[in-house]
């Protein structure tokens, strides 16, 4: 506790980890262990900072991103590691870009592929030629990786050609889509001899037959489950963000009083209120339903009625604590996975948006 309360901002902040980053990258490669290990550290490093992200993580063999800025700015602070853009680049001035920066690309499209084949780029490029094997999203149809390859393999553009593919449904490892997936790509990649990489986080954990030569974790170097049914901690992994703020008032409901924008929530009983300074404004999810847990003082208490743009309710009848006290939104103490679930979301989108609002480093 604080003896000025003036004497610092009393807001929400985000810190990491760098041991549970090190820890996590470790667990990739137990899971993992034949493959290359693509840190994909894409959306700021998932609200982590992309820079920061980067250097902690000495021990990936590459970087994936998805956007031509973020490489830029990867080269820009040093860093040597090959880096994949999974966008790949839209124009002519990007592509030279990258053969200047030593910046792989992605093709997933004719105009990318017409770009490359025109060009006379300096310094040839790693391209890898991604595939869409069901996920409809970015990717070249099946019926055209063959073409596609060939014409790459042939440009004095090209360095070497890589082949991906991404699930739709990896996180539900029974669906049978997984299986159709898989089954597309090594159908297009069997005569070929090529390496290749399909696995994301919740692949490399539970669908070892997709890990390939390479494969591509995000989520869980950053401490969180894809799966429903285990935590992070069931998977060996440790939270890196740590979103923190602290009480800033304490006040007493009584029974019939409401709480909040839309006095969504009645107090049924009399009970104590905390104020916490956070809100959605500094990426706490809106949507967080009265329940949702609140770190403080080695107990969990419940969010009541509405997150608000600054601040929220949480319930501290019978929880010893003082205006000042520290408040775990989620990190070590509380899984951002559980928050997550508590609010209709998913912990990618809670760790971008609060690394978003908040990350000051
Ligand atoms: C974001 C992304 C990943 C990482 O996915 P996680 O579920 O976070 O492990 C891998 N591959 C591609 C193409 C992606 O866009």
């Amino acid at each position: 506790m604080s003896d000025s309360p003036a004497s610092h901002w009393r807001r929400a902040s985000v810190t990491l980890n760098s041991n549970a980053l090190s820890n996590n990258l470790k667990r990739v490669r137990e899971f993992s262990p034949e493959c290359q290990v693509m840190a994909v550290i894409k959306a700021n490093g998932y609200g982590h900072g992309m820079l920061s992200v980067a250097k902690q993580l000495e021990g990936a063999d590459l970087f994936a991103v998805a956007m031509p800025e973020e490489a830029f700015a990867l080269r820009a602070s040093g860093c040597q590691k090959p880096v994949l853009v999974l966008h790949g680049f839209c124009n002519l001035e990007e592509l030279e870009k990258f053969s200047a920066l030593n910046i792989s690309t992605v093709v997933h499209q004719a105009h990318q592929l017409n770009l490359l084949l025109q060009s006379k780029l300096s310094a040839a490029v790693d391209v890898w030629l991604k595939v869409d094997t069901g996920m409809h999203r970015l990717g070249i149809p099946v019926e055209d990786a063959d073409s596609y390859f060939g014409q790459l393999r042939n440009s004095a553009n090209v360095e070497k050609v890589y082949m991906m593919s991404h699930f739709a449904n990896a996180d539900d490892s029974e669906n049978i889509l997984n299986n159709n997936q898989l089954e597309e790509f090594l159908n297009v990649t069997n005569d070929v001899d090529v390496a290749c990489s399909m696995a994301n986080s919740a692949a490399i954990m539970r669908l070892p037959k997709s890990h390939f030569e390479i494969v591509r974790p995000g989520i869980m170097l950053y401490g969180s489950s894809p799966f429903l049914d285990a935590s992070a901690t069931d998977l060996g992994l440790q939270a890196v963000m740590q979103f923190e703020s602290e009480l800033i008032d304490i006040k007493q409901v009584r029974a019939g009083e409401a709480i909040g924008y839309g006095s969504t929530f009645v107090a049924d009983k009399d009970l104590t209120m905390g104020v916490v300074a956070a809100g959605y404004g500094d990426g706490y999810p809106r949507h967080a339903k009265t329940g949702t847990p609140v770190w403080v003082n080695g107990q969990c208490c419940g969010l009541l009625g509405r997150v608000s743009m600054d601040s929220i309710s949480i319930d501290l009848t019978g929880i010893d604590a003082g205006i000042g006290d520290r408040v775990v939104l989620w990190g070590n103490e509380l899984s951002v996975d559980v928050v997550a679930a508590a609010s209709d979301s998913i912990a990618y989108e809670l760790l971008c948006n609060a690394g978003a609002a908040c990350f000051q480093v």
